[in-house]
């Protein structure tokens, strides 16, 4: 009984914790790098929580009927097999926080499942970057998989977090802004704009913006974290074949179709923001750009090995192996 109790009274204690959180964080708590600096890292007291959050959220609500067309619509578009009445089934599932628009307004919409109770949170985001729309099919194969699972962990998966970047097949979004530049990590202001304009040559394709988190889509992204405290952040890009891991010091699990190697991180990108300032780990995988998807059991691997990945994380704190 004592057990039980002790284990409810967590529950509370850590929902509490979050919900307050959520209540300080007033309407735009990341509406200026300024404000995001000067708050404590708001993932931290629950990031290393193992008790699943509630099985729906507050602020997120169903999709409109024209919404879940889009939804349909955009996942078809994605590369690869797929299953339209599970496609079907998750636009019916997906929610939508308020925040999540894109620069053209078009929804950023998230699918969740809910793990046993224990498990660990990891949000994965595809289509970061517009022009790498397999990062969506992965996300898509993930959530066609979990509509039949109960899984161990809690996911949520962004499946398409850059929609107008994908809709006009373009890596920054609407505004022409890098998104994975766009993070307000801590060396941004001093460093974002002379790194784009010294080592990236002025790229338009890598362009950090006028402000940290001064994109709509950079803004949902952070309050998306901030509301589901993540032990573990999936980000999928293409093209270049490997996997990037910026977090503890863990052995890596084995999966022979992509080699583990560490690519760094930048001023402003995710891996710089939520690991090397926050502490939340961050599993970037870099699917093949060219290569068809693999089978469906490589994808499910890939599933399984950011899950095996986020329970590593979670029992090592140990040292940062991006601190430089
Ligand atoms: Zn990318």
């Amino acid at each position: 009984m004592w057990i039980v109790l002790s284990v409810c009274s967590a529950v509370v204690i850590l929902f509490a914790s979050c919900q307050i959180d959520e209540g300080n964080s007033s309407a735009h708590p990341f509406s200026s790098g300024a404000v995001v600096e000067q708050r404590p890292p708001q993932a931290r007291p629950c990031a290393t929580a193992t008790v699943a959050p509630p099985a729906t959220t507050t602020r997120a609500s169903s999709l409109s009927p024209p919404a879940i067309e889009f939804c349909i619509e955009t996942l078809s578009s994605l590369p690869g097999k797929f299953s339209l009445p599970k496609i079907q089934q998750i636009c019916a599932e997906v929610r939508h926080m308020p925040e999540c628009n894109s620069a053209l307004g078009k929804n950023i919409y998230h699918y969740q499942k809910d793990g046993k109770l224990g498990g660990l949170r990891i949000l994965v985001l595809g289509v970061m970057h517009g022009d790498e729309p397999m990062s969506g099919s992965l996300s898509r194969a993930w959530m066609e998989r979990l509509v039949d699972l109960l899984p161990r962990n809690s996911w949520r998966i962004i499946p398409v977090s850059n929609p107008d970047g994908l809709k006009l097949s373009t890596r920054t979004n609407a505004n022409g802004v890098d998104l994975n530049r766009n993070f307000p990590s801590k060396n941004w202001n001093g460093e974002a704009l002379a790194f784009w304009k010294r080592k990236e040559k002025r790229n338009p394709r890598r362009f950090p913006g006028k402000l940290p988190a001064g994109e709509k889509e950079t803004v949902c992204i952070m309050k998306q974290i901030l509301e589901f405290m993540p032990n573990l952040i999936v980000a999928i890009h293409t093209p270049l074949g490997v996997l990037d891991f910026d977090g503890p010091k863990v052995q890596y699990p084995a999966y022979k179709h992509l080699p583990w190697i560490r690519l760094g991180n930048f001023p402003g990108s995710l891996g710089r923001y939520m690991w090397h300032d926050r502490k939340v780990p961050v599993l970037t995988i870099e699917l093949k750009g060219g290569d068809p998807l693999q089978k469906v059991v490589e994808l499910d691997r890939l599933q399984d090995i950011s899950g095996v990945l986020a329970t590593m994380a979670s029992r090592r704190g140990g040292p940062s192996v991006t601190d430089d």
